[in-house]
């Protein structure tokens, strides 16, 4: 496997393999990584001649009160698990050659990013998706890997990918989860054991609000209300929003038809986890 850290280096390996005739499979990821990255990796690795994975903590989708510095970095596991999952390059920018002196644009996508973790989280998604479109230049890819897991992410992708033409398919992998239904994040570290025995709080909401639609509730207020009802038994999680959207625009549905996305978000303590489910209609 061969570590890069230059961009120009990483696009001109890319460049050779293309004009080879070979395909590029792409996995952005922020490192420490896990099994949800790992399924992302193997399904990758199945569908394409050469797989890149990045790993590169980018600074500006952080709030000024997040966890940036504080982010988990495990860069030598991650490198043996890239290794063990037959990944050809791992791209390793530094954050100078990502964003040097001068470095002045901004990608956004202002309707899909406006709510939920875009309100919550502000300027978050421009970041991402000023970094995304900045490294599938830089690795030139033809297909990349998103996890569901970041709902909303991947429809900012998406549509970036889209609005500006880039080519590039875009593949969305389901949320790979710990035994009891917690979502694995690289941020679940921060748990502590007792926050972590009631994290899956989340998810058993998320999958009430499903139960509730497959027994034919269509009334968006009733599952949302369902929903709200399981977290408000923990008195120490707050939500900071759980909702049923529509999954292409991201805004909030009044009735269940014929397919929605519920999200949610909570806080315990001071982390803060985010989970998704996609219902349809039976
Ligand atoms: P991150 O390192 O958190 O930026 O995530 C890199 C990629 O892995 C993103 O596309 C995430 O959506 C995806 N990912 C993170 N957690 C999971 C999970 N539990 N299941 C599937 N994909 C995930």
């Amino acid at each position: 496997m061969k570590i890069i850290r230059s961009p120009a280096s990483m696009t001109a390996w890319s460049e050779g393999l293309r004009r080879e005739g070979l395909t590029i499979g792409f996995v952005p990821t922020m490192g420490a990584l896990h099994e949800g990255h790992r399924s992302l990796i193997r399904k990758a690795r199945l569908q394409c001649d050469a797989l890149v994975v990045s790993i590169f903590v980018n600074p500006t989708q952080f709030g000024p009160r997040e966890d940036l510095t504080k982010y988990p970095r495990s860069i030598s596991h991650d490198r043996a698990i890239c290794r063990k999952e037959g990944v050809d390059v791992c791209f390793e920018p530094t954050v100078e050659a990502m964003y040097p002196t001068g470095f002045q644009t901004t990608v956004t996508v202002p309707a899909i990013a406006r709510r939920w973790e875009g309100e919550a989280r502000p300027n978050h998604f421009a970041g991402v998706a000023t970094v995304v479109t900045k490294l599938f230049g830089i690795v030139r890819p033809h297909q990349a890997l998103f996890g569901q897991k970041d709902f909303q992410q991947s429809v900012v992708v998406r549509q970036l990918v889209k609005d500006l033409n880039l080519g590039i398919d875009i593949v969305v992998r389901p949320t790979v989860r710990e035994q009891d239904g917690l979502a694995m994040s690289s941020r679940n570290v921060y748990l502590s054991p007792e926050a972590r025995s009631r994290a899956v709080m989340l998810y058993k909401s998320l999958q009430v609000g499903a139960e509730v639609i497959r027994t034919g509730g269509r009334d968006a207020k009733t599952v949302r209300l369902a929903m709200a009802q399981v977290i408000s038994q923990e008195s120490t999680i707050t939500t900071d929003y759980l909702v049923v959207c529509d999954p292409r625009t991201l805004e909030p549905v009044s009735s269940v038809n014929p397919r929605v996305v519920l999200l949610g978000a909570v806080r315990l303590g001071p982390v803060r986890l985010i989970d998704n489910l996609l219902v349809s209609v039976p």
